[in-house]
């Protein structure tokens, strides 16, 4: 799309609309829709936001540690050349306070916050098929109206604190990571204990440790995790990321993860053992996900990722000096990057600190809450605060946490009762202009983030502007290109390894009760975009549109999408 920044047409509808657009969550997504929407096709837009700044994810999450696992000079908008230009990043790895400086630099630049309402939490929606609109609710009671809902309230939002007996009997203070105190919490002198060893996890116990009297981390599931080698960007680096702005946006936007780096053409067993160990040793320093680039097989051939495992398990072994703790930080039962593979800083040297104490509650499970402290395995760990860094109910958890009622009353719960089902992750059969951005089914979490949201913000703005151009007034998908969208879901998982991990989010299992769903589209960024390219390209196949709600009954007018529109490797 053009960057053309057009002044907003003063079109105001009154506080509660009717709107053009509602779009919920003012995040990395919601603020580039509102941007497009609102200067690119002159709609009325409201943007209702839950926080009281802009952000999402880098609203919420500030515990210790807090930083992107994306590089910096990937992790970003690459729509506006000006916004490109006129930015600067100082690490690596941003950290959590940079990038929210970001996004409100970004929200200011383009005078987006004057048609976003803060502390407005969205509780409902519900669709109104004779005037085709959607009515919203908030937790205020205020009630808006627009034609299209479009959802950006973002992938892991919805925190997930397991219900562990006793909870509310503890003595001291408790958090989630996801919903960290914005005064920051103090550590020192207090004892800590730390539930989850994923990527929050593992970013944030090296930071605790540093200033809590003692830090007793509770480890279920062991991880592997490649240091991320963050440090301070020279000016060097600085001037070559300046001069190859157009490079590097052809490369996330090629890539099949959206990352700045390319995955080697070469196989695991292309080399030699020597050869392999070699370049696991020069990936293992260079540090960052692009270890996993390192060959093209690792996340489709068990015996491939084996080397990878091998290597970090070896690597794990070296740092940690305890035995008995290396061998439970190394007891790794998945493949390497099956579950989202964390980097960091200092996460297993951390484990030869005097303060810090590892407990396996895979073997002594945690039993209760009790007011002094966490009981597991029969013994009692006294603890002043309890760190929840257990993860999120992912992907679908912050759609379902509001109540969303389609056609004929049909609610999104229904109609995901047995697992999300969408058209490429956009858009849900029953459910006529409503769009999901980085919804189940699309890339998302497989991808660096704002690699994926350009590209689905752009393709709503591009339907939504066709659309309007065709007098349509309705657009939904059938439901014969829904059930081949999730069979072509499934069948991109089932290439790789990821569905083999039975403990992992990315199927829903770490939610008690949750579908068991490979939610993300891992046949790769790249790939999606082609096919969704195409699917615009030939008049919206696989969507109904026009006519009256229920049109997912009726066949599209062109038939679905085709998988064919790109060949590519995994998007993992
Ligand atoms: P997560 O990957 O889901 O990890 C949660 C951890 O808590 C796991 O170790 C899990 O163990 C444990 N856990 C959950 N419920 C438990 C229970 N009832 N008892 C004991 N342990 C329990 O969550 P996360 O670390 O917050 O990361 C979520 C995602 O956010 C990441 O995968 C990544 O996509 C994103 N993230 C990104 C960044 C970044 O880029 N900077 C940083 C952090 C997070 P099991 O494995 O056994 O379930």
């Amino acid at each position: 799309m053009a960057n053309d920044a057009a002044p907003s047409p003063d079109r105001r509808p009154a506080d509660g609309g009717p709107f053009d657009a509602i779009v919920v969550g003012a995040g990395f997504s919601g603020l580039y829709q509102l941007h497009c929407l609102r200067d690119r096709l002159g709609l009325s837009v409201r943007v209702l936001e839950a926080g009281s700044g802009v952000g999402g994810t880098w609203y919420w999450n500030r515990y210790p540690g807090a930083r992107c696992d994306s590089e910096s000079h990937s992790y970003g908008y690459f729509f506006s050349r000006e916004l490109l230009e006129e930015w600067e990043w100082t690490e690596r790895y941003p950290e959590q306070p940079e990038i929210l400086r970001y996004l409100n630099h970004v929200a200011d630049r383009f005078d987006l916050k004057r048609d976003i309402s803060f502390d407005t939490r969205v509780t409902a929606a519900r669709r109104d098929a004779a005037a085709n609109r959607w009515h919203v609710e908030t937790s205020a009671g205020e009630r808006l109206t627009a034609t299209y809902l479009i959802l950006a309230v973002g992938c892991l939002s919805s925190a997930n604190v397991p219900k562990i007996p006793g909870l509310e009997t503890f003595a001291g203070a408790w958090y989630h990571t996801g919903e960290w105190p914005h005064e920051g919490v103090d550590f020192t002198g207090k004892r800590v204990g730390q539930i989850g060893t994923g990527s929050t996890g593992i970013q944030a116990a090296p930071v605790i440790a540093r200033s809590a009297a003692h830090l007793t981390v509770f480890q279920r599931t062991p991880n592997y995790s490649v240091p991320a080698r963050n440090g301070p960007l020279g000016a060097e680096f600085k001037r070559w990321v300046r001069e190859r702005h157009d490079e590097i946006r052809d490369v996330v936007r090629t890539t099949p993860n959206g990352h700045p780096f390319r995955i080697a053409e070469r196989k695991a067993f292309d080399v030699t053992d020597e050869e392999r160990r070699a370049i696991y040793e020069a990936a293992w320093e260079k540090g960052g996900l692009q270890f996993r680039a390192s060959f093209r097989d690792l996340l489709v051939d068990k015996r491939a990722n084996d080397t990878a495992a091998a290597f970090i398990k070896e690597k794990i072994r070296a740092i940690v000096k305890d035995k008995a703790t290396a061998a439970v930080l190394a007891a790794i039962d998945h493949p390497y990057a099956a579950k989202r593979p964390p980097i960091d800083s200092g996460y297993f040297e951390t484990f030869n600190r005097d303060n810090v104490t590892l407990v396996d509650i895979r073997a002594r499970p945690i039993e209760r809450i009790v007011p002094g402290g966490i009981v597991a395995g029969g013994r009692e760990y006294p603890l002043d605060i309890i760190v929840f860094a257990t993860g999120f109910d992912a992907m679908t958890g912050p759609l379902l946490r509001i109540a969303i009622e389609g056609s004929d009353g049909l609610t999104l719960k229904e109609a995901w009762r047995a697992g999300p089902r969408t058209y490429l992750g956009l858009q849900v059969a029953g459910f006529p202009n409503m769009f999901t951005l980085t919804g189940p089914g699309s890339p998302s979490v497989l991808c660096n983030l704002p690699v994926a949201i350009e590209q689905h913000v752009e393709w709503i703005t591009d339907c939504i502007a066709w659309l309007r151009a065709n007098g349509v007034d309705r657009i939904e998908p059938a439901a014969e290109a829904v059930e081949s969208w999730v069979a072509h879901v499934n069948e991109a998982a089932a290439a790789t390894l990821l569905p083999t991990v039975p403990h992992s989010w990315y199927l829903g299992a770490n939610v008690p009760g949750k579908p068991r769903v490979f939610m993300p589209y891992a046949g790769g960024m790249a790939r999606y975009r082609a096919i969704c390219e195409d699917v615009a390209a030939r008049g919206y196949a696989g969507f109904v549109l026009g006519g009256s709600d229920r049109a997912a009954a009726r066949p599209a007018r062109v038939g679905g999408f085709a998988a064919a529109a790109a060949s590519g490797s995994v998007g993992v």
